[in-house]
């Protein structure tokens, strides 16, 4: 239950955060940019709650403050919680490293203090900084911690039933986000991993995809460069990649077949030419075909 209202509440902000990131940019308004940081900072510590009570309800209490409220501090009731106080963002970061070590980027941990300052100083002073500055520092916020938690918020999703509506919300965040960040050069697509409609191909001001990413189960492909593409003998389209983790290829021309529906091409290192088979065909190897 607290997981629930914590996760409810943290999306909020980030939606609420993500509409004022959108009217500042649109309107350089400093009071848009405020609302912003509140907003984004505030989901950023939700968030991590979230995650971190995933191992324990009462795992983001002071545990001083657990002895003193809980009959056992161990098992502690709902009522009791609403009596502790929790940790603050520099133990809530330690607790997210010890139970989660490999999830977040020392980086994206850096940039939640990072933030964290930044919202002190606008707290007690008025907001002197850079708007270009913040929007790369809450871009990145995004990118290093928001993604990775939307990720490891959805571990329980086959046998949580509240989790598919979150997922939803997260796809949905996603899209926002990079409507705002990429000026909507992303198209979505079906993740050839997970089968969820998730799969995020990112264009970025090029006229092929530099990267990819599901939002469901972190896979993703970056720093793609034209080369890198093979023709798809379904669309076409020099729109494939070689991914050796899966001994298969995808293809990122969103209204394929295999990206729609069929998910991984069929492909393998040619050993005939060092190219590439896809759907068992080499183009070097059997021209004819
Ligand atoms: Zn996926
Ligand atoms: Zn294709
Ligand atoms: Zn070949």
């Amino acid at each position: 239950m607290v997981i629930f209202s914590l996760l409810e509440n943290a999306l909020d902000s980030v939606e609420t955060g993500l509409m004022y990131f959108r009217r500042a940019r649109e309107s350089q308004d400093r009071r848009d940019y405020k609302q912003c940081l509140l907003n984004l900072f505030q989901a950023t510590e939700l968030l991590l709650k979230a995650a971190v009570s995933c191992r324990g309800a009462g795992a983001i209490f002071k545990p001083d403050s657990l002895i003193k409220h809980c009959t056992d501090p161990q098992a502690p009731t709902q009522k009791e919680l609403y009596r502790c106080i929790s940790v603050n963002v520099r133990d809530l970061c330690k607790l997210v490293k010890k139970h989660y070590p490999s999830a977040f980027t020392s980086q994206g941990l850096e940039m939640v203090e990072n933030v964290a300052q930044l919202r002190n100083n606008l707290q007690h002073f008025t907001l002197e900084i850079d708007p270009q500055y913040l929007v790369m520092q809450l871009s990145s916020l995004y990118r290093l911690v928001f993604r990775p938690a939307f990720i490891l918020l959805q571990e329980g999703e086959t046998n949580d039933s509240w989790n598919s509506a979150f997922r939803r919300q997260f796809i949905t965040l996603e899209k926002q986000f990079l409507e705002i960040t990429t000026y909507q050069e992303y198209e979505l697509a079906r993740c050839p991993v997970c089968s969820s409609w998730s799969h995020f191909i990112v264009y970025d001001g090029e006229s092929y995809p530099v990267s990819s990413h599901c939002i469901c189960c972190n896979f993703k492909l970056a720093d793609l460069q034209v080369w890198n593409f093979q023709m798809c003998p379904d669309c076409g389209w020099p729109s494939v990649i070689y991914v050796p983790e899966y001994k298969a290829g995808a293809c990122l021309a969103h209204t394929c077949t295999y990206s729609k529906e069929e998910g991984f091409v069929p492909m393998e290192p040619c050993s005939g030419c060092g190219g590439y088979r896809l759907e068992d065909h080499c183009q070097e190897c059997d021209p004819e075909e």
